[in-house]
């Protein structure tokens, strides 16, 4: 496959057709794919590796999201995302036991998730048990010969860095968000990038406009037009060896909005892509 392809980053929970016609819009040639909602049935699926192998797309990631996920506001994400509410995690380890299978089905050797904030003192009790969640569930990704990445940002990086060595697998990394860095206040997402460089295995090129003013909320934007500094990012990736997929994430609701955008971002990291890898 070609340096950093360019990829596309699709709704979880979303029947996994529309997340090809996505990507083919957009005319990449790699898509982490949204895992499909908890009814999907066995009829829908073999269609859909139909339609994926015929598409010459390569998903490098199925993304795993749970039902009852509520990012209205810090709050709601502290409750509801991922694995770190009690209420939610057994359940949720089993499913993304199936999502492991699933991608497995497919050929797909990553899974990817938030599993929400990882408390930034390893001495809370949620910490411990947010670990044992993850060994477990690295140990099932393993017997499926597969990686897990962590989605970036609701903790810091030396956090993150910190979990990943007490979880002790070596089937464990990151999907890299630097978009979800600022927006969390985690810090300097190419800091945060040299904290993790070791084990990076996935990229999302989201950028995000943060308030200058007291009461503006941060405004998710068009990679390449917010904070980020997507010339920087890119290189900073080229610095630490990564040539992974870098995969277009832009979170509006609207699907017409959503293809057009993401169609001037894959231009965008295009031309980006281009000067960084030819510079030396
Ligand atoms: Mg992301």
């Amino acid at each position: 496959m070609e340096e950093m392809p360019i990829g596309v980053m699709t709704w979880v929970l979303r029947d996994p057709i529309e997340a090809l016609e996505l990507a083919q819009a957009v005319g990449v040639k790699t898509m982490q794919l949204g895992c499909p909602p908890d009814d999907y049935d066995s009829a829908s699926k073999e269609e859909f590796k139909k339609l994926l192998r015929k598409s010459g797309i390569k998903v490098t990631t199925v993304f795993c999201g749970y039902v009852g996920e509520n990012y209205a506001t810090m709050e709601t994400t502290k409750e509801t995302v991922g694995l770190r509410n009690p209420k939610f995690r057994g359940e949720r380890m089993r499913k993304t036991f199936q999502i492991s299978d699933f991608a497995k089905e497919l050929g797909v050797n990553v899974i990817a998730a938030h599993i929400g904030f990882v408390p930034e003192d390893p001495r809370e009790p949620i910490y411990r048990d947010m670990v044992e969640t993850m060994q477990k569930i690295a140990d099932h990704c393993k017997n499926n010969g597969q990686y897990f990445a962590l989605e970036t940002g609701q903790e810091t990086a030396k956090t993150l860095l910190r979990f990943i060595k007490d979880v002790g697998r070596d089937n464990i990394g990151v999907n890299f968000d630097p978009a979800n860095i600022l927006f969390y206040g985690s810090g300097d997402p190419i800091e945060a990038l040299e904290i993790l460089k070791d084990h990076v295995i996935g990229v999302h090129c989201k950028d995000i406009k943060m308030p200058t003013k007291v009461g503006q909320k941060p405004k998710e934007v068009l990679f390449g037009d917010g904070d980020v500094g997507a010339e920087r990012f890119l290189r900073k990736l080229k610095e630490i060896g990564y040539r992974g997929p870098l995969t277009i994430e832009r979170e509006v609701q609207d699907i017409e909005e959503q293809r057009r955008d993401m169609i001037k971002i894959r231009k965008t990291l295009e031309e980006l892509r281009r000067r960084v890898l030819s510079s030396t």
